[in-house]
C-alpha cells in the first residue's frame, strides 16, 4: 500500500465544506473547487473566487476577465495554464453564487482559514504574485490595503518587487480603468516585465 500524501490542489479538489451553505443561494450548487497549481510554480494569482462560468468549465479565468488578465500580463494561454509555472489560487476555490442584484457573494471566509496557509507553504519558489481585488489584497496585504483597492493599487510602487496589487479585470471594471489611465500608461509595462523575468 502506498503512502504517499495527497497533495493539497487533490486535497482541495474534494472538499465540501460549503455544500449547506451553497446549497441555499439562489444556484443550489454543489461546491466545485477549482484549484490549479502545483509546488515549483513561479507566479501567483491571488483572486477572489470562481465565476458561474469557471464553475462550470472547472478551469480557472475560461471567462472575460481572464481575457484581460492574460492581455495585462502579456502571457498567452498555453503560459497561463502552465501550472508548473503559474499557480492561480484565489481566496475561496468555488464559485459562491449570486446576490440580489446578480453579484457574486462573498467568498466564503472559511476557505482561506482552511486552506490558504497550505497552498501557499506549497508554492516555495513564488517569485510574484499578482494581488487581486479587495479580499485577496486583504488577506496578502494586511493593513497595506486598508485603505480600499483603489488606494492599494495607486500606490503599487510601494509594495515590493514580488508583488503587484490589481483590480479584478472584469468587464465591470471598465470604467475603473478609463478613470486611471495610469493603471494602463504605468502599471501594466512593469507587470509585463516582472511576469516576463518571474516566468
Ligand atoms: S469554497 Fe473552499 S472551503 Fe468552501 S467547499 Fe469550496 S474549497 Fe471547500
Amino acid at each position: 500500500m502506498s503512502n504517499k500524501q495527497p497533495d493539497i490542489a487533490t486535497e482541495i479538489s474534494t472538499c465540501r465544506l460549503c455544500s449547506d451553505r451553497f446549497r441555499q443561494t439562489h444556484t443550489a450548487h454543489e461546491p466545485r473547487p477549482v484549484a490549479w497549481f502545483q509546488p515549483g510554480a513561479r507566479i501567483l494569482i491571488a483572486g477572489q473566487a470562481p465565476g458561474m462560468r469557471v464553475h462550470q468549465s472547472g478551469r480557472p479565468f475560461t471567462d472575460p476577465s481572464g481575457d484581460r488578465l492574460r492581455q495585462w500580463m502579456g502571457v498567452d494561454e498555453d503560459v497561463f495554464y502552465d501550472k508548473a509555472r503559474i499557480a492561480i489560487a484565489p481566496m475561496a476555490f468555488c464559485f459562491p453564487g449570486y446576490n440580489a442584484k446578480g453579484a457574486d457573494l462573498a467568498p466564503p471566509a472559511v476557505c482561506a482559514k482552511t486552506w490558504r496557509a497550505k497552498v501557499l507553504a506549497s508554492l516555495p519558489d513564488l517569485r510574484l504574485t499578482l494581488v487581486i481585488g479587495g479580499y485577496a489584497q486583504k488577506y496578502h496585504l494586511g493593513d497595506a490595503a486598508s485603505g480600499g483597492v483603489t488606494q492599494t493599487v495607486e500606490r503599487w510602487r510601494d509594495h515590493g518587487a514580488e508583488t503587484i496589487p490589481l483590480p479584478h479585470p472584469s468587464w465591470r471594471n471598465s470604467g475603473w480603468l478609463k478613470k486611471h489611465p495610469w493603471f494602463e500608461a504605468e502599471l501594466l509595462p512593469v507587470l509585463r516585465s516582472r511576469v516576463s523575468e518571474a516566468l
